[in-house]
């Protein structure tokens, strides 16, 4: 057993990871991290969209060295049916301020680059090493975790588990159900690279600008699921996910949806000529506020992906992730400053701090929307994509007919595929989910 004994315990060093670790290291606890991976991101998978805003929080110069690719000026949605897409864009030169708001970065190198700033602050990071399953006392308190390393007990007052989606410790220790397949999503994206001026001619950027697209309809073939592009400096990053069970209904597979997704012809030339460099596969929780688990307990606490903190409809995930990680660490500094013990009962307050976030404010707010995406993903991912693509293209062909004439086809092929009572009955619900 390793001795040494610390103040905190942090299991990952991904987003919510390195956001617990660096708060309670500044803060002057004693702190060591753990990470499975070769290093910091090494194993760790996202889009990738970084959300300047919680990370400011963390490390309020973070502009001044931080890996970053592109600051978003535009924000295309894109409603798909095989052929064509129907898009909802924003751009604004307002997003080209002092302090952009979002940037696209790549994991692997911003995951190292934020752990750096955990150790300068004195976290001590044990790459390589694989926590194996939680130390208990007789009284079920967490007191530890065993690594894979030789003699790799270890002690410290509380363990923070951030071991992403999976969180295979916190299941194992009986702390949580594992997420069934109607709360996850599996996700594969692709790293296709091409040269930045070829990138800038084709988004309309100029230097450090870009763009990233969010698609939904056809291309998830009725899964609850979206397509996604993003700019990098010198890369493109796509990809597609969609429910777990979904997968298992419907016996798609995730590389042929992402296939059919680049062959898509409003996809194809924005990535021609590209090189591939890198595949991905990873989940994402997708349950929303109702799949949130147990947060804390004697001498433990979960955050990120592992407590399922996920806005899959906002499409964010690592700004709940180093949310929940620095509320965490703030939480175990504070009972720790009062010098009382890391029971479940003075842990509750990161739970009422967690509480009062946007994080569960915001998983609050849509906590119907994944059981009625999921319920309805035929109707939601096929069924009015196509009509709305239908619709549009009616709309704007003109071909003699008489403007009345196409208002009856566009009317009849929304009343034929779904009832009055089903189309004002999916507006219902989704208003209400929406709320
Ligand atoms: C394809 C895709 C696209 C996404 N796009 C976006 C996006 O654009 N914007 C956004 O905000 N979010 C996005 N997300 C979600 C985002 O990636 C996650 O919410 C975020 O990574 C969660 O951070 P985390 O620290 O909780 O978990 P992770 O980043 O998964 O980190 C968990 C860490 O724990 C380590 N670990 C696990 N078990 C052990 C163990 N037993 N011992 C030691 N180490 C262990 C892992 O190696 C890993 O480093 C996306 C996710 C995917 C899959």
């Amino acid at each position: 057993m390793i001795e040494e004994r610390f103040d905190a315990i942090v299991v990952g060093a991904g987003m919510a990871g390195n956001a617990a670790a660096l708060t309670m290291a500044k803060r002057g606890l004693k702190v060591l991290q753990i990470e499975r991976g070769e290093y910091p991101g090494s194993k760790n998978v996202q889009g990738a969209i970084l959300y300047a805003d919680m990370l400011e929080k963390l490390v309020p110069d973070f502009r001044e060295d931080a890996p970053l690719e592109r600051h978003l000026v535009e924000q295309r949605f894109w409603m798909m049916d095989g052929k064509s897409h129907t898009g909802l864009h924003h751009r604004s030169d307002d997003f080209n301020e002092e302090k952009p708001n979002r940037y696209t970065i790549i994991r692997a190198q911003f995951d190292k680059w934020l752990s750096s700033r955990a150790q300068e602050a004195g976290a001590v990071v044990l790459c390589e090493t694989t926590v194996k399953e939680l130390v208990k006392d007789a009284y079920g308190k967490v007191i530890g975790v065993l690594t894979d390393r030789d003699g790799g007990e270890v002690h410290a007052d509380v363990v923070v588990l951030a071991e992403g989606v999976n969180g295979l410790l916190g299941t194992k220790a009986e702390l949580r159900e594992r997420p069934t397949p109607d709360n996850v999503a599996l996700a594969v994206k692709e790293m296709h690279f091409l040269p930045r001026e070829t990138i800038e001619a084709r988004f309309n950027l100029k230097g450090d600008e870009g763009v990233v697209i969010e698609a939904a309809g056809t291309i998830s073939a009725g899964m609850t699921g979206m397509g996604f592009l993003y700019t990098n400096k010198e890369s493109i990053s796509i990809g597609i996910g969609c429910l777990v069970a979904d997968f298992q209904k419907s016996g798609e597979t995730p590389y042929d949806l992402l296939d059919r997704f680049k062959k898509h012809p409003s996809i194809a030339p924005l990535i021609e000529g590209s090189e591939v460099k890198e595949y991905a596969g990873h989940l994402i929780p997708e349950g929303g506020y109702n799949a949130i688990p147990q947060l804390y307990g004697d001498g433990w606490v979960v955050v990120g992906d592992a407590a399922q903190l996920n806005n899959a409809l906002h499409r964010e995930g690592s700004n709940l992730a180093m949310t929940s990680g620095r509320i965490a660490g703030e939480a175990i500094f504070q009972v720790k400053s009062r010098k009382d013990p890391m029971t479940k009962q003075n842990l509750a307050l990161y739970k009422t701090m967690l509480d009062d976030s946007f994080v569960i404010k915001d998983l609050k707010k849509y906590k119907d929307m994944p059981g009625l995406l999921h319920i309805q993903s035929q109707n939601f991912f096929l069924t009015y994509p196509q009509l709305i693509n239908k619709a549009l293209q009616n709309f704007v062909r003109v071909d003699g007919t008489p403007k009345i004439e196409k208002e009856k086809t566009t009317i009849k092929s929304f009343v034929s595929a779904r009832s009055w009572g089903g189309l004002f009955g999916d507006a219902f619900r989704f208003a209400r989910a929406w709320r």
